[in-house]
């Protein structure tokens, strides 16, 4: 390309909230006003021309559509889990990836949303309300002080962890969005993300330790190494004792983890400059017979 593709030239994406409104009638709806795409990796996300502001369309009001980026859409499908399953979300609010989790297990099984802060529950109770899931239960709790060992949570067999994380991924390139020059600087702050990055490390060896769990996602929107491929690496081996390994979730996706270790090509990102959004996304799976009783 020889010119820099501004923001406001990509796509817009909207995902179908499938608990209410099935893709193809989405679809239809949509078109009436807009010119609509099927995107070609998700099933349950639309493609719309760049600038769509669709803040105010019905479908989005009543929870039909969310206004959810592609990068972020791809978390949960990268999760997969099954219809049936207990699934964790460590980290919720707002719960656009809870309630994500919840259409993709067809109202089927348990989502347990925990979230830190008690004004941001609200919020995620509100998403949760929104999108008509009646199988989510929220929980104010700090998720390093969920034991992994208590009984309510022997059953969990996924857990979705998107940590707080610098933003940086989706702060520099938002044109809509622009951030007052304070957060700019908080940034490249190293103090800041060496305290976020040690979290992050710290809430993935927690994640860890559920006894059945089976796959654990790890994402971010930040485009730091620090916190993506280094906190992959630095967890590696208790997850490999733990006989996890790093599975590939998206082998068609193109753009991937940065080569600093051996096995960085299962990581996935986005490039902010091409998709919009700076994100990362790490799938650790295991396969333990002994611990998958289907209840
Ligand atoms: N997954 C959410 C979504 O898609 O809507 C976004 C999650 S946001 C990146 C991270 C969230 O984790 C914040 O709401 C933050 O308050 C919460 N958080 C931070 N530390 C936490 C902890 N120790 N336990 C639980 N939640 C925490």
């Amino acid at each position: 390309a020889l010119h820099q593709v501004p923001d406001v030239s990509l796509p817009r994406y909207v995902r179908v909230n499938t608990l209410k409104l099935d893709v193809d009638s989405a679809l239809l709806e949509l078109r009436e006003k807009y010119s609509v795409q099927k995107d070609d990796l998700l099933s349950d996300l639309l493609v719309l021309p760049p600038g769509t502001d669709l803040h105010d369309h019905p479908l989005v009001k009543n929870g039909s559509i969310f206004l959810q980026g592609k990068a972020s859409s791809m978390v949960a499908p990268a999760l997969s889990p099954e219809p049936g399953w207990e699934v964790l979300d460590a980290c919720a609010a707002p719960g656009n990836k809870t309630v994500h989790l919840a259409a993709l297990m067809k109202r089927k099984g348990r989502i347990i949303a925990c979230e830190l802060r008690k004004e941001r529950v609200k919020r995620l109770k509100d998403t949760i309300k929104l999108s008509g899931a009646s199988n989510i239960q929220a929980l104010n709790e700090d998720f390093l002080n969920i034991d992994p060992k208590a009984s309510s949570y022997s059953k969990v067999q996924a857990i979705l962890l998107d940590p707080s994380c610098s933003g940086s991924g989706t702060a520099a390139t938002r044109l809509d969005h622009l951030l007052p020059s304070k957060a700019e600087g908080q940034d490249t702050d190293m103090e800041r993300l060496n305290k976020l990055s040690a979290f992050q490390r710290k809430a993935l060896q927690h994640a860890l330790l559920f006894p059945a769990v089976e796959r654990i996602v790890y994402s971010t929107c930040s485009i730091h190494q620090i916190e993506n491929e280094d906190v992959i690496q630095s967890v590696l081996p208790l997850a490999e004792s733990h006989g996890f390994k790093l599975a590939n979730p998206f082998p068609e996706w193109q753009c991937r983890g940065l080569p600093v270790f051996e096995g960085s090509e299962n990581l996935v990102r986005t490039d902010p400059a091409k998709h919009g959004e700076g994100f990362f996304i790490a799938l650790f799976a295991r396969k333990d017979e002994t611990t998958t009783p289907h209840s």
